[in-house]
């Protein structure tokens, strides 16, 4: 049954099952509902109460799961500024081993995807990377700038360019993992 309390933290809905358990157990669902489980022989009034002890943990835990929720639209990524801040250390790491085939800075142009973190168009020199790239771990962050460098040696994912992103950059596919579902 659904109850309806008022809480510290404002009024909260949670459905009640009686079941065969032992304690008052208390679940917030990852689309943020809030489910009770209490035994038969516990009353309403004692029910009400160890939820209401729970609100302000209630109120958290609906919080980060709601976060979580992949329906919910990402954050905006950083303005530019703030974005090459986290891009320029390992653009400039790199370069000095691509600088030979390069030959000359490339341009990195930014930009707000939904598809793909970054692209390299080495006719051009030009590097483009995702705004939202920003806002990922930067063990990440790194996976993609080599990435896009590794482009001016290889221009497709074939077998050179896997063996010289594993002899780089061992950890790059567990470094890839961390990117999935971050995009939408
Ligand atoms: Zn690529």
């Amino acid at each position: 049954m659904d109850c309806q309390i008022n809480t510290s933290a404002g009024p909260l809905t949670f459905e009640l099952t009686y079941k065969k358990v032992k304690n008052i157990n208390l679940r917030v669902r990852p689309d943020g509902t809030v489910t009770v489980s209490a035994p038969r022989r516990a009353g309403r009034a004692a029910v009400e109460r160890f939820v209401r002890e729970k609100a302000d943990w209630i109120a958290r835990a609906r919080e980060r799961a709601v976060q979580h929720t992949p329906a919910d639209p990402l954050p905006p990524p950083p303005d530019d500024a703030a974005c090459m801040a986290i891009f320029s250390p390992y653009l400039e790491r790199y370069y000095p081993l691509f600088a030979p085939t390069i030959g000359g800075r490339p341009v990195i142009r930014l930009k707000t995807l939904h598809s793909m973190w970054g692209c390299c168009r080495p006719a051009k020199r030009e590097i483009t990377l995702n705004r939202m790239l920003a806002l990922a771990p930067r063990e990440a962050v790194e996976y993609v700038i080599l990435h896009e460098y590794l482009h001016f040696w290889y221009p497709d994912h074939g077998k050179s360019f896997h063996q010289a992103f594993d002899r780089l950059m061992p950890d790059n596919r567990q470094r890839r993992a961390l990117l999935r579902g971050l995009l939408r």
